[in-house]
């Protein structure tokens, strides 16, 4: 009799390894009172929520969440926080529902408490039909609420990395996530509409910081120009997005050098002309597509600005690649039977897997690095050697519930790519 009236137990923590948890806040713990208050038996539940309507499908998920979150300790990331160097630096992002998944009384799943951390309460049933939640706690260097604007998130990602391809380093920064979770909002700008504003994508306040620090005295004496590249990788071949989507050959020295032998590399000298060119590359790339991911979620874009001296050989001195990764649900997806789809999949799925191997190497500052694997990372190889690389990978998410496994999918990916950092312990 005891038993029934006790609360629902969180399912068994997984093994404790990485920095990911299935938890109950600390305080939660303490009584049974409070745990009770957020995970009750089936029969205990309020038939109407407390908060909106009890239309709502899964309206028991709802309260339960909004009493979870109740209980959460909020403190968001302002522009006044205090910038820390990374090396490696992961972040996410969590979207606003749209319009759309609002009507549908999408459940919002994921709460972002601030100090980099991310909750998502996980929607389960027991084979008894009883509902509780499995909240799943990810850590990372930042974390963005729905209210963050691309100013904020790029202070605080690709901002900290302008100033090392000025050092002679290179620097990369990856949108990485699902589809429709805001890859493309972030790097190229946000949309109103159909329009984006490509002066307000990471894209973009990248190239202002760069012509800053160009006319900064510090680096005068340097004579560098900018220059900026744009291309797609497309099922493991790359079309130049500043040249009609002419197909590119990628090729090795025996230096291991890899080169794009081609590609449009377009001189630059304010921001207003690599907006320009942001538009033109992003016109060309959803160009002849008929709905406007189809294409580009299967795609990786990479935006390229390139730091080279005055001088006869335009020696490179420092690079920002830019990229706005595939959706990785295109990585898992193998419902289809068509087999170009499959074989698209597959290819996805690699240069992501490769994407992931690469950081880590740089983390672990290993000789091997596994950039063979796939053309993206074959593309980007020298962005992952060398004491000055820096890396930043921005992980987005959708907030609803419907897309809460390709949510975890997101997160276990991002929280992957640094879990090693520093350590020579390695595992699958
Ligand atoms: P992806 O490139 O990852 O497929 P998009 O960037 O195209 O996704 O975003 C999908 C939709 O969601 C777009 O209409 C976009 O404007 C909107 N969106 C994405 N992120 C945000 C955000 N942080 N705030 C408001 N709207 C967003
Ligand atoms: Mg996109």
């Amino acid at each position: 009799a005891v038993k029934e009236n006790e609360p629902e137990r969180m399912p068994p923590l997984p093994s404790a390894k990485g920095r990911k948890k299935s938890v109950v806040p600390q305080e939660l713990n303490k009584g049974n009172k409070r745990l009770s208050s957020i995970i009750k038996p089936f029969d205990m539940q309020t038939k109407r929520g407390k908060f909106g309507e009890a239309s709502r499908p899964n309206q028991k998920f709802y309260d339960m969440i909004q009493e979870f979150r109740e209980t959460l300790e909020i403190t968001p990331l302002s522009t006044g926080d205090l910038i820390e160097p990374h090396r490696i630096s992961v972040c996410v992002r969590k979207r606003p529902l749209n319009k759309q998944e609002v009507a549908k009384k999408e459940i919002d799943v994921v709460s972002v408490p601030g100090k980099g951390t991310l909750l998502v309460h996980e929607p389960k049933q027991k084979v008894d039909l009883t509902k509780y939640l499995e909240n799943q706690i990810f850590h990372f260097d930042y974390s963005f609420d729905e209210s963050a604007t691309n100013d904020l998130v790029y202070k605080f990602t690709a901002k900290p990395l302008v100033q090392s391809i000025f050092d002679g380093g290179m620097a990369t920064c990856f949108a990485y996530g699902q589809t429709g979770s805001g890859k493309t909002h972030t790097m190229g700008g946000n949309f109103t509409g159909k329009q984006q504003n490509s002066a307000k994508g990471v894209y973009a306040l990248a190239a202002q910081d760069v012509f800053t620090y160009l006319n900064h005295r510090r680096y005068t004496n340097l004579d560098l120009s900018v220059y900026v590249s744009f291309f797609e990788i497309y099922n493991g071949k790359v079309y130049d997005l500043l040249n009609k989507k002419a197909k590119l050959r990628v090729l090795e020295d025996d230096r291991q050098q890899v080169q794009v032998v081609g590609l449009e590399e377009v001189y630059v000298s304010s921001t207003e002309d690599v907006i320009k060119i942001i538009q033109m590359g992003s016109a060309c790339r959803t160009s002849g597509q008929t709905s406007a991911n189809a294409n580009s979620s299967r795609s990786h874009a990479i935006l390229q600005i390139v730091l080279r001296r005055n001088d006869r050989a335009t020696t490179l001195h420092g690079k920002f690649s830019l990229v706005d990764l595939a959706g990785n649900e295109r990585g898992t997806d193998v419902s289809s039977n068509d087999r170009g789809t499959l074989v698209e999949t597959a290819e996805i799925n690699r240069s992501l897997l490769a994407l992931k191997e690469c950081i880590r190497s740089l983390g672990m500052n290993s000789d091997h690095i596994p950039f063979r694997m796939s053309t993206l990372t074959k593309v980007l190889r020298d962005s992952f050697i060398g004491e000055k690389s820096r890396t930043c990978m921005i992980a987005m998410v959708s907030p609803g519930m419907t897309s809460c496994e390709y949510t975890m999918n997101t997160l276990r990916y991002a929280d992957r790519v640094k879990e090693l950092k520093g350590s020579s312990k390695a595992s699958g």
